[in-house]
């Protein structure tokens, strides 16, 4: 039995925050700590005063500014790519307030590529450390959820995809693109290109606002080379989630359409968030009811919250005492990720 891991990364305080006279209020204390000030100050309130307006939190890891996107790599995901290799699946989320470092924990930049490539880069190498006994081959896709409808970022314009479950419970996506290059710069410039394709529209609280997820998805096939008779078969999932801002549709004073996209991407998120509590409640056990079904993102993903997965999740908070709040919320919500028990 594992637990879900949960880190937390701490991004740059940004110039236009400190020009907007925020202060640092979430701090790494160590390599598992994290401290949240509460920058309100009421001097009327005696009691309060009194009271440590600190709140510390602890997660597995623990990440501020100085650290680097290997750094991140390395102690999130690394160890899971070996689990894909031997036909695990594996799933990390990047969790988190819209403008707090997804993406850039994800995808990254061209000069600081983030999780995707290098995940990928690992696959190859282990694959490829292999491939005198083994037969492999490995698929990828990468698609976005917005307004529970699922586009492919690699081709947008084939329109609204079906998700569907085959006869033996599997969910596929009909009529994505597979791409099964090796190329990790091919890849990168597809993934760029693809996350350009994303449904990013302008709200109130925010100049860009990434109301939806996207989700690269990984498959590995193995098949031994040696018993030329068997059929037997290796196949690995591995899900890279960049999910949708966690921000409250109350808080980005959404209105009308904005509104309503708000609602259904809450749908998606509220059912992970249901599913996680559910998971968390029960222990490991399978018994309770969990409802993935509650939405597109957890139906995809209901084999590897399911159980037969290994499960990272990297929470995102900005540091500064302008975003307290929200990241008060993302740290309350990414703690009780940490009690969910997969059966691997
Ligand atoms: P999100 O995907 O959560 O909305 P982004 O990944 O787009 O947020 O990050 C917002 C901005 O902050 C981007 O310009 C990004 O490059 C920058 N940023 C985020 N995290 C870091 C980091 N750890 N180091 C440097 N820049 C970062
Ligand atoms: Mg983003």
């Amino acid at each position: 039995v594992l637990c879900v891991q949960v880190a937390l990364r701490i991004r740059p305080l940004r110039e236009a925050e400190v020009e907007e006279g925020a202060a640092l209020s979430a701090r790494r204390v160590g390599d598992q700590r994290v401290t949240l000030m509460d920058p309100s100050e009421d001097p009327d309130d005696i009691l309060r005063a009194n009271r440590s307006r600190e709140k510390t939190f602890l997660f597995d890891m623990v990440f501020d500014h100085t650290a680097t996107q290997e750094e991140v790599y390395v102690s999130t995901t690394k160890s899971l790519i070996e689990g894909v290799i031997s036909g695990y699946n594996a799933t990390i989320f990047a969790y988190g307030p819209t403008g707090t470092g997804k993406t850039y924990t994800m995808l990254g930049t061209d000069s600081e590529p983030g999780i995707y490539v290098r995940a990928l880069d690992d696959l190859f190498k282990g694959l490829g450390a292999s491939a005198e006994e083994m037969d492999y081959t490995v698929s990828m896709s990468y698609l976005e959820i917005y307004n529970e409808v699922i586009r492919d970022l690699l081709n947008p314009s084939s329109g609204f995809l079906d998700l569907r479950e085959d006869s033996r419970g599997r969910i596929q996506i009909a009529g994505i693109t597979e791409v099964s290059t090796t190329n990790a710069q091919e890849i990168m410039e597809l993934l760029m290109k693809g996350n350009k394709q994303r449904t990013q529209e302008p709200t109130a609280a925010n100049r860009v606002s990434s109301r939806s997820h996207a989700v690269l998805q990984v498959t590995v096939t193995q098949k031994s080379r040696r018993k030329e008779t068997s059929e037997e078969m290796w196949i690995g999932k591995l899900f890279m989630v960049d999910l949708a801002g966690s921000e409250r549709a109350a808080q980005t004073q959404n209105r009308g359409k904005r509104m309503k996209e708000g609602a259904h991407i809450n749908r998606s998120l509220l059912a992970l968030g249901n599913c996680i509590n559910a998971l968390s409640e029960k222990g490991g056990s399978r018994t309770q009811f969990v409802n993935f079904r509650d939405s597109k993102l957890t139906r995809l993903l209901k084999d590897s919250l399911g159980g037969n997965s290994r499960t990272v999740m990297i929470a995102h908070i900005s540091p500064a005492s302008s975003s307290f709040e929200e990241s008060r919320m993302t740290l309350i919500y990414a703690y009780r990720a940490k009690n969910i028990k997969t059966q691997v």
